[in-house]
């Protein structure tokens, strides 16, 4: 059984004065009062320009979280973590926004570079989007609304929606579908995978077909295009499997990125809003219960689904490691990879180097004022003490208590 304690291995690429500067991160996210104060001036702060926000930034939450604000920063963090035998999976953190069709073919572009430059690099097998970057959501929010209103496969209610579709809106599309196609044929070219985000359930059905027809035109030979599915939805293992099933008979490799889910609060304020049954499980059990069923049937399928074990939870890290030992597959299977967000559960992705497993960190980078919202999220994420934040911390003293004994 795979253990994740080992602290040296964990923090072996970060200095003192980091592993320090971390520890206070940590403590800020883990003090209520100071994580509300910042959640709630922050994104302000930013909008309106406030004078020294962005170098306290900077050199706070943003160094922890985040790769730089340009790709050619992400490179010093890439090339200190390739020495661990770690990958980056890039992404450029933009995140939705009805900015027009200008902005999203800006996004498109932006993700093309990010391609090209990951094309270049050693250690940079992917990189990640999200289809909010590159469309409009309330089109999205329209398609998936026709969507559930139809009976039959994912593919034909989402062509039935569109052949519907006024004139107008069917063209708008066009150039939706033609923008993911740019960039999957980018991917492909360049040999770098594409990982789809999953992101809210009543925009996802229309992100899941077009990911699908992607996954089918490039993922004949090998996985270019991978969906990220939320198994904090009580409907997407079913979901998983039937993409399988689409997948035998249509013929492609299954790309999966497994994910418990980001979103949850505003999943169920939505549904008690607009009266409709939550789509999330009914408690953390039933999430834990589909995320290990999920990976248990992607390993078991590893001769067609290539997997992406995207998660914080050690128990999950480990179940998939000791499911490969009991389908006797290598450590280092080319069709299974663990990923955890830069920043964050340091001691699962490097023990899991150490072991010999692919493994890589979710790298974002952008300007500040668009990675804020994830940087929200992320110290949103961490700041229960009985949770992630207590974790993290309990790490870094052992590790920092460690180097202080040796020296
Ligand atoms: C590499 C990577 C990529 C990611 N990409 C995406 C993405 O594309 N889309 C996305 O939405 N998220 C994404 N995430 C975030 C992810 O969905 C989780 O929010 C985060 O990783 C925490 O889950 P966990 O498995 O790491 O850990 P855990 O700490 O075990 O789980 C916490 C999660 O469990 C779920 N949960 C908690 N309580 C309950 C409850 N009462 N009932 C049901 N479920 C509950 C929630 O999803 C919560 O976030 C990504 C994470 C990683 C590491």
């Amino acid at each position: 059984m795979i253990s994740f304690d080992n602290t040296e291995y964990a923090f072996a690429y970060k200095s003192n004065a980091e592993l320090k500067k971390a520890l206070l991160m940590y403590s800020v996210m883990g003090t209520p009062a100071l994580l509300k104060m910042g959640l709630a001036l922050i994104p302000g702060a930013i909008k309106w320009n406030i004078p020294f926000t962005k170098p306290l930034l900077r050199s706070t939450i943003f160094k922890q979280f985040v790769g730089g604000e340009n790709l050619e920063q992400t490179a010093v963090v890439a090339n200190k973590l390739e020495k661990f035998n770690v990958q980056v999976i890039l992404d450029y953190g933009v995140e939705g926004g009805n900015d027009g069709e200008a902005g999203f073919e800006k996004s498109m572009n932006e993700f093309i570079n990010v391609i090209d430059y990951a094309a270049t690099q050693k250690n940079i097998p992917f990189m990640s989007i999200k289809i909010t970057g590159i469309v409009r959501f309330t089109l999205l929010e329209k398609i998936d609304a026709a969507m559930h209103a139809c009976e039959g496969s994912l593919i034909n209610r989402y062509k039935k929606v569109l052949s519907e579709l006024p004139e107008a809106e069917k063209e708008e599309w066009q150039r939706v579908a033609d923008r993911l196609q740019h960039i999957c044929e980018e991917s492909s070219i360049k040999g770098i995978g594409v990982l789809v985000d999953a992101e809210d359930s009543w925009i996802q059905d229309p992100v899941d077909a077009m990911t699908m027809l992607m996954m089918d035109h490039y993922n004949k030979e090998r996985v270019v295009v991978y969906n990220t599915l939320q198994l904090y939805r009580h409907d997407r293992l079913a979901f998983l499997k039937d993409s399988y099933t689409a997948s035998v008979e249509r013929n492609f490799m299954l790309g999966a990125k497994l994910v418990r889910g980001a979103y949850m609060e505003k999943e169920r304020e939505r549904a008690v809003e607009f009266e409709y049954p939550s789509p999330i499980q009914p408690d953390k059990a039933s999430c834990d219960r589909d995320y290990d069923a999920a990976t248990a049937f992607c390993i078991s399928h590893l001769d067609r689904i290539a997997l992406i074990v995207a998660s914080h939870n050690e128990q999950s890290n480990a179940y998939a490691a000791q499911q490969l030992d009991e389908n006797g597959l290598p450590h280092n299977h080319p069709n299974i990879h663990f990923s955890q967000l830069y920043g964050m559960s340091d001691n699962i992705t490097f023990n899991l180097a150490k072991n010999g497993y692919s493994v890589s960190k979710y790298l974002p980078f952008g300007p500040i004022k668009d990675v804020v919202p994830y940087l929200m999220r992320r110290a949103q994420e961490n700041s229960s003490v009985a949770g992630q934040t207590g974790r993290e911390l309990g790490f870094i003293k052992t590790e920092l208590q460690r180097r202080n004994n040796k020296s």
